[in-house]
């Protein structure tokens, strides 16, 4: 195989170029933004079983330079009071969880995708493709290019997806929409390789504080898919205050002081099952294929695993329908566990009183028995064959 195409220059995009040109193979993306992506209050932690991924394609650097160690999980409910801790797995502490800006992540990929050889272009949106032995992929700018091979890592909405499979299941929406936000230097120097994480009346919310100051928060909605799509930051600000009045979150503060240009909010959506991963000379990887509830923190750690795993497959495997077999043999079952863990975490939308109790007994039993090794202690092995 000589020539991969990739559409898509998100997490999953660029990593599974940087695994194919780490593999040998020629590497172009294709992403549908004009430009690279913005930094709005957007954060997002990679855990350890990500950064091994990364670690497997001599990229762990890429975030341990610009990221910090996030070893905890301090679970409080709406009057402050503790109801547990979470230590997040790690296989030691140099290899723990990591969060940093996402803004930083995609430069850094998508810089060292350049400095090894991949060939990204923006602006450049996948809307068809033609099979006939080797694949041609054709973009909405009317220009189309040859490959080998194409990998949707074309997010949520993935147009690879229908393309392989027309019937393809589109994603659920959760019910949640999920505010976040960064403002500096507003709450007391507490713990900061620590997510705290509130249970309060009507939802949930939490944040991290970097080591130079700056707080990244979240908040859980529960509303319609597009209810805050056209929110201004006042009005989301106030849907917020109102989410969380009469609750003692410390997260609350910095939601009040975040600039407008901060505050951003995104529906939450989740895929199970994708039927088909592969067909007429394309597959995929990363949210087209899986989306697990942002609870899970495992999206982009998944996303990252899934380039590493397939670009070893297609190393290993000269032949690409058995190769792109052995890929989803490798990845499936893991994949659909991930998104069911994430599908127990979500709760009833707005808890009643007694729902409230239940949830936060849960919560605190679930910091004192986590059972998430299997998740977070994965590890690939670059140089063990996947043939055996
Ligand atoms: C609010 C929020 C917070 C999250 N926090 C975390 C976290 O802390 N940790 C974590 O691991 N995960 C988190 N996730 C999940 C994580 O962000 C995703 O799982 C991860 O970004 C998936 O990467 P991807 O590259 O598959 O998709 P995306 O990042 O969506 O990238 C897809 C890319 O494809 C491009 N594209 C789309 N269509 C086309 C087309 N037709 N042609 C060409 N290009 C196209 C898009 O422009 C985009 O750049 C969070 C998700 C949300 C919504």
């Amino acid at each position: 195989m000589s020539r991969i195409l990739v559409a898509g220059g998100g997490v999953a995009g660029l990593v599974t170029a940087i695994a194919l040109r780490h593999a040998g193979f020629q590497v172009a993306v294709f992403e549908a933004h004009p430009t690279g992506a913005d930094g709005k209050g957007a954060f997002l932690t990679i855990m350890a079983n990500g950064l091994d991924a990364l670690r497997a394609i001599d990229a762990e650097h890429l975030v341990l330079d610009r990221s910090f160690p996030s070893t905890a999980v301090r679970m409080r409910n709406g009057h402050d009071r503790p109801l547990g801790e979470l230590a997040i797995p790690s296989p030691d502490p140099e290899h723990g969880p990591r969060t940093m800006r996402r803004a930083d992540l995609y430069r850094a990929l998508a810089e060292e995708a350049r400095r090894r050889g991949v060939e990204i272009q923006h602006g450049k949106r996948l809307v068809g493709v033609r099979h006939h032995g080797t694949v041609t992929a054709y973009f909405d700018d009317d220009t189309r290019i040859g490959g080998d091979l194409l990998v949707g890592a074309d997010g949520v909405r993935s147009t690879t997806r229908t393309l392989i499979d027309p019937q393809a299941p589109q994603p659920e929406y959760t019910g949640w929409n999920l505010a976040m936000g960064a403002v500096r230097d507003v709450l007391p120097a507490s713990r900061r390789d620590c997510y705290y994480m509130y249970f309060g009346r009507r939802a949930t919310c939490g944040h991290i504080t970097a080591p130079d100051g700056e707080t990244w928060w979240f908040a859980n909605v529960p509303c319609g898919e597009r209810e805050l799509a056209g929110a201004t930051p006042a009005q989301l600000r106030q849907r917020l205050g109102d989410l969380f009045a009469g609750d003692q979150i410390g997260t609350v503060q910095a939601i009040r002081t975040t600039a407008d240009d901060q505050l951003t909010a995104t529906a939450c959506y989740q895929l199970p099952t994708v039927p088909t991963w592969s067909g007429n000379g394309m597959t995929l990887v990363g949210d087209a294929l899986h989306v697990a509830s942002p609870s899970t923190t495992q999206g982009a750690s998944m996303a990252i695993e899934d380039g590493v795993t397939l670009a070893k497959c297609l190393r290993d495997e000269p032949d690409l329908t058995a190769a792109l077999h052995l890929y989803e043999r490798l990845r499936r079952d893991r994949v659909e566990r991930v998104v069911r863990t994430g599908f127990r975490k979500l709760g009833p939308r707005v808890p009643g009183p007694l729902q409230r109790l239940l949830r936060d007994r849960a919560v605190a039993r679930r910091a004192r028995n986590p059972e998430v090794d299997w998740l977070h202690l994965h590890h690939i092995d670059w140089d063990v064959s996947v043939t055996g």
